[in-house]
């Protein structure tokens, strides 16, 4: 087998705090995974700006300058961490022959990097990075994730559990997941729907090396919020289970409040109308802002909108270059 070119995707906002360090750690890598042959010299780094406003870019730009590893993607709005990472996926696919995506805070542990290629020497087409433990994330975190994939399984969505966006895949399996158009993005929920043969790898996951974490508590509710209604109408069936309860009950509160009236104890019945009003329309609004999540999707799907635009794009320049050398020699 040929030494596979290895292309790590790092999407990046807003992270010149850390970003110096986590370009210093993974030039590392790559260059060990050189050594041990485990990959080919082409492989690179490439480092998604997802349109932040501080030096993060020019940051990348520097270092494109004076480390042949490092290449850039500068997308020309933020567009969320989901989006940058395809943008980058999408652009390394072509040149690549095996892709992995971290963050770029450094809480994945990179030293694990060096197993997901062995995985893939052995065949494997895609390698899930699994956290072994949360220690360090709060209690709260710790628990309404476990909460998220607990649920997430019960309505029938295949996820692996506290595995985040830390993979390796290889370039057929990336094919694949490239084909999956949509705009509401939750790859998480994409990856496993390719098939193809896959494998875990464990590792501790630290605390973030510096920098704040750009997924506070509201993103975080609706990134769950999202991947949920993305992939499952079981919410939908669930609204139209209680409606049905409702009318059942109101049945029975319906004849309490005849036998109420036939009794003469009309003015008593006042409680039960009252709450019912408040009962069903709350179940209504429920039902309706339920129905319009999904159709809000639809609207979005059918726009077909592009999931982003990209400003500058250092890798499929250098790249082209490459393989041009490689032609004339
Ligand atoms: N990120 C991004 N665009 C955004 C928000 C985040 O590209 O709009 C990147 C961010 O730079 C980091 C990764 O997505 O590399 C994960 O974000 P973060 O570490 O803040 O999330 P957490 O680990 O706290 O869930
Ligand atoms: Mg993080």
């Amino acid at each position: 087998m040929n030494k596979p070119i290895l292309t790590i995707v790092v999407p990046c906002y807003n992270e010149e705090a850390v970003l110096n360090e986590t370009i210093l750690q993974l030039t590392g890598v790559v260059n060990d995974l050189i050594e041990d042959s485990l990959v080919s010299k082409n492989s690179k780094l490439l480092f998604v700006d997802d349109g932040s406003s501080d030096q993060t870019w020019n940051m990348i730009e520097q270092e494109c300058e004076k480390n042949s590893f490092v290449t850039g993607l500068k997308l020309a709005g933020n567009v969320g961490h989901q989006n940058a990472l395809i943008a980058g996926l999408e652009t390394a696919n072509q040149y690549s022959d095996c892709v992995i995506s971290i963050d770029a805070d450094l809480q994945d542990d990179i030293n694990v990097i060096k197993t997901f290629l062995e995985k893939y020497w052995e065949g494997i087409d895609i390698v899930y990075g699994v956290r072994d433990s949360r220690e360090t994330d709060t209690f709260f975190k710790r628990n309404t994730a476990l909460f998220f994939y607990r649920s997430m399984e019960r309505i029938g969505i295949k996820l692996v559990p506290n595995h985040a966006d830390f993979r390796l895949m290889s370039k057929r399996a990336l094919d694949e997941l490239l084909k999956y158009k949509e705009t509401n993005l939750f790859l998480r929920g994409l990856v496993p729907l390719v098939g193809f043969s896959s494998a875990k790898v464990y590792y501790d996951r630290k605390e973030r090396q510096a920098g704040e974490s750009k997924y506070p508590l509201k993103k975080m509710l609706a990134f769950a919020f999202d991947g949920m209604t993305s992939f499952s109408v079981a919410p939908i069936r669930l609204v139209t289970f209680i409606g049905f309860l409702s009318v059942l009950i109101s049945v029975l509160v319906g004849a309490y409040a005849i036998i109420q009236r036939i009794l003469g104890h009309t003015e008593s019945g006042w409680t039960s109308i009252v709450i019912s009003i408040w009962f069903m329309g709350g179940l209504q609004l429920m039902g309706i802002g339920m129905i319009g999540e999904y159709i809000g999707k639809i609207y979005h799907e059918v726009k077909r909108r592009p999931r982003y635009a990209i400003e500058v794009d250092r890798f499929t320049s250098l790249m082209k270059e490459k393989q041009q050398e490689l032609v004339m020699k």
